[in-house]
């Protein structure tokens, strides 16, 4: 009869297709039972929002399967757990993962596709918050189906100190904030440099966001300024980048990119949105091979996107059946990827000192 050592070596030479590292170098292993009428192998994939558990659950499977003993069942159990830089705990927060949303310029479906990412990566049953400091066009309450005020509540700080700190809306159990909770409808703001800084840093800062595997930043158009801002407070994850596939749009992601590269944020890649008839296709998948980045997927044109937003009904884009949702799911899985994959690429890069 094979050992727990023996069962265990097998198991951690599998390649994770999706990660193309084996399962000891990804720490993906994380049991292995045996007794003599059964083997149990427990797996630890690095997001819920894994693609291909049914796969690795037949690698595993298959590599085992000739070394059961007679009468021996198998069964291999599949969890998952977030991992991240974690790099927030410098300013007191427990979020693993920051993933800032980015565009070069307005109008491309950014908000769109924050706020998807982050019902998205809900809906795979990951613990999400998502913050909207687009101060120039807070839309994310809306489409959301979110209204009121974000209350206060006092906390006990680490030193004993008592702080008041926001408790954001819920929806769902998603944790969302916005700027747009605090501005009238219609009512346009006009943000200095210095305003906007510290807006975001106490929004980041001072709300109840609890323990999350991701925060989301819906980021204002062709801001570095917010990014350095961000960058300065905590590790983030990384930006992606959203753009259309029209020519103009992609060389102000172009220009994104080299912003965030400047203040020194991970690229995550490119999501190209509203693929189709009208502005073409393939044009952000090319860009991101010229410059050697990840392409994150593409999201259709499609009516149903912008007529869930407008009914507030976001969340229901992300679950519900529509033409849009699978190309939706598959850019939230390959954000979640991308971010696993830096993590087991890089070890965790230093956080810059809060100004
Ligand atoms: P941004 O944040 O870049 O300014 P928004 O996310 O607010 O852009 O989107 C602008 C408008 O385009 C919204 O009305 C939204 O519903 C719509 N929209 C975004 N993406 C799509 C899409 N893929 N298909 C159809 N409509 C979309």
């Amino acid at each position: 009869m094979a050992s727990v050592e023996d069962i265990r070596n097998l198991v951690s030479e599998v390649i994770d297709p999706e990660l193309g590292k084996s399962l000891s170098a990804l720490r993906m292993v994380r049991d292995v039972q045996v007794s003599a009428d059964a083997v149990t192998v427990a797996i630890e994939l690095p997001t819920p929002a894994y693609p291909g558990s049914d796969r690795l659950k037949t690698l595993v499977t298959e590599k085992i399967t000739s070394s059961l003993a007679d009468g021996q069942s198998l069964s291999v159990d599949i969890t998952s757990t977030v991992r991240g830089k974690d790099a927030g705990g410098r300013i007191g927060l427990k979020i693993h993962n920051i993933i800032a949303v980015g565009s070069g310029k307005g109008g491309v479906g950014k908000s769109t596709v924050a706020a998807a990412l982050a019902c998205g990566l809900h809906s795979f049953g990951c613990r999400v918050g998502l913050m909207d400091a687009d101060v120039y066009g807070p839309s994310i309450p809306h489409m959301m189906g979110a209204s009121g005020q974000p209350g206060a509540a006092e906390h006990q700080g680490g030193d004993g100190q008592k702080l008041l700190r926001m408790e954001p809306i819920d929806v769902d159990g998603l944790k969302l904030m916005s700027m747009g909770f605090f501005i009238e409808e219609g009512q346009s703001v006009v943000w200095r440099g210095p305003m906007l800084h510290k807006a975001l840093t106490q929004f980041l800062k001072d709300s109840d966001w609890g323990e999350l595997d991701y925060l989301i930043i819906d980021l204002p158009p062709g801001t570095g300024d917010v990014s350095l801002t961000l960058s300065q407070q905590v590790g983030l994850a990384g930006a992606v980048i959203v753009c259309t596939p029209q020519q103009v749009a992609l060389l102000d992601a172009i220009k994104a990119v080299d912003m965030y590269q400047k203040v020194n944020v991970p690229v995550l890649g490119f999501v190209e949105n509203m693929t189709g008839d009208i502005f073409g296709r393939g044009g952000a998948r090319k860009v991101a091979e010229q410059l050697d980045l990840p392409f994150l997927g593409e999201v259709p044109i499609d009516a149903s996107i912008r007529e869930y937003g407008d009914a507030g009904k976001m969340m229901a884009l992300l679950t519900e059946e529509n033409p849009a949702r699978d190309s939706l799911l598959a850019v939230c899985q390959n954000i979640a990827m991308q971010i696993a994959r830096n993590l087991t690429d890089a070890p965790a890069a230093p956080t810059l000192e809060i100004l």
